[in-house]
């Protein structure tokens, strides 16, 4: 891990938050490679599970919700982790992450071997709404962002005019006091979810629970991840969440071994039963056809957008030997990569760096392309090999004669002589999202 996390900060893709003030614990930021690389895992989610199924619409809802949410969701009971301290150093940590006969794995630098008893901890952010202290109410930041799809359902359906078996989807911030922030962006205390609530008849939940492990699994085979570093773990009957009668996570081997990408459950008629009870507002559906009304079951996949990233980052990590020399390359699928195409000229003389640049310009109205003419070619092929680059467009000498250029391919790092009029299908053909 430490080397995917030097080549984030160097290259530019996730820098520890608030860095000059020497950082905030589980909290990231994503620079200019992150943010693309991170906005593209996320449109590529939101164009396969949204713009191209036609039984799923959209949601963007607001962070805070109204204080009833949390308690009718049954977080302001239920969201905690147990937690134990250190009586010598302090320090706390999650009781699920060692076992109880064990000392506190700070234990060389502390010397203690004392924890108190498992404790319960809320792991919701609390925040205050309102101006002045006796009208201000004391709310949550989201813990995770499919609340406001059940609190909205009614509205949701009854404008796009959509029935069961459908889905709502919603890409956002979710916050949660970690007691243990750790393995990178893996656990942050600020992370973005990407979530599906999709309702369907109860005596189809199982059938659906079935085809959207296949759809959730599906997709990340499509945006590049490894099929033999993923696998499933079904939660044991005894420890699912007080809203689910069945979860089953996607887990990913990261390099600091498996961890959860995505979780997979049926929440039964949970949520919309309880916000009709905390609300008094109907949230059950009439079925015209069958003219009968019932609440509605969901299934739900609730995917981690940072967690995609990063497993992403350690699938696409290779260091190798190319003649003699460490070359670090990022094999991102085409289809995610932040860059999808560099421009180089060979040299900047002799008028190549303007046919180049002008080049550049006209792929970029299509493409995320990026120019650059400082450096020997070689060194500069390096660099976005580590940037994830899949094709380096060099224009040279023979440019000028034929209007041809050289496409290199990143993995093979073998290259192709084209015409720079064809290039843009080429292009198109390999990089996005089909
Ligand atoms: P974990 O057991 O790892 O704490 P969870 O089961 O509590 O995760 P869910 O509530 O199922 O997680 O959330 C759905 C998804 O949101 C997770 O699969 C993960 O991708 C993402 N997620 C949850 N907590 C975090 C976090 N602290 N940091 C980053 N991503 C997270």
């Amino acid at each position: 891990m430490e080397q995917i996390v030097s080549l984030c900060k160097r290259r530019g893709f996730i820098f520890q938050s608030s860095g000059i003030y020497g950082g905030i614990n589980g909290c990231w930021d994503f620079g200019p490679l992150g943010v693309e690389l991170k906005r593209n895992i996320k449109n590529d989610w939101w164009w396969t599970f949204v713009q191209q199924r036609d039984d799923i619409v959209g949601l963007d809802s607001s962070i805070i919700a109204h204080p009833s949410v949390w308690k009718a969701s049954g977080h302001v009971d239920e969201f905690h982790d147990m937690l134990v301290d250190c009586k010598e150093c302090k320090k706390r940590f999650r009781a699920d992450h060692f076992n109880s006969d064990e000392d506190c794995p700070n234990k060389p630098k502390c010397g203690g071997a004392h924890l108190t008893e498992p404790r319960a901890f809320n792991m919701m952010l609390k925040t205050r709404l309102g101006a002045s202290d006796d009208s201000a109410v004391d709310t949550y930041l989201r813990p995770e962002t499919c609340q406001s799809i059940f609190v909205d359902f009614k509205d949701v359906y009854t404008s796009s005019r959509m029935a069961p078996p459908f889905g709502i989807a919603q890409i956002g911030k979710a916050f949660r006091n970690e007691i243990n922030p750790r393995n990178f962006i893996f656990r942050s205390r600020e992370f973005e979810q990407m979530e599906i609530e999709f309702f369907c008849r109860p005596e189809e939940e199982a059938q659906w629970f079935e085809q959207w492990m296949h759809d959730a699994w599906n997709w990340y085979l499509g945006i590049g991840l490894t099929a033999s570093k993923m696998r499933w773990y079904e939660h044991p009957k005894e420890s699912l969440s007080h809203y689910s009668k069945r979860t089953t996570d996607i887990e990913y081997e990261f390099t600091f071994g498996w961890g959860e990408l995505q979780g997979l459950a049926n929440r039964g008629s949970y949520d919309l039963t309880q916000h009709s009870k905390h609300s008094g507002k109907d949230l059950s559906f009439f079925d015209p056809d069958k003219k009968e009304r019932y609440t509605p079951s969901v299934i739900e996949p609730s995917a981690g957008a940072d967690r995609t990233t990063l497993a992403i980052l350690c699938d696409a990590y290779y260091e190798e030997q190319v003649e003699g020399e460490q070359r670090i390359v990022m094999r991102f699928h085409p289809r995610i990569a932040p860059i999808k195409a560099a421009i180089l000229p060979l040299v900047k003389k002799d008028g190549l760096a303007e046919i180049a640049e002008g080049f550049e310009k006209s792929l970029r109205k299509k493409f995320a392309t990026f120019y650059d003419q400082g450096g020997a070619i070689g060194r500069r092929y390096r660099r976005m090999d580590e940037a994830g680059t899949p094709y380096c467009i060099c224009v040279d000498y023979q440019t000028k004669e034929d209007e041809t250029v050289t496409i290199r391919d990143r993995d093979a790092m073998t290259q192709v002589r084209m015409k720079m009029s064809e290039v843009s299908a080429w292009l198109d053909e390999r990089v996005s999202p089909k």
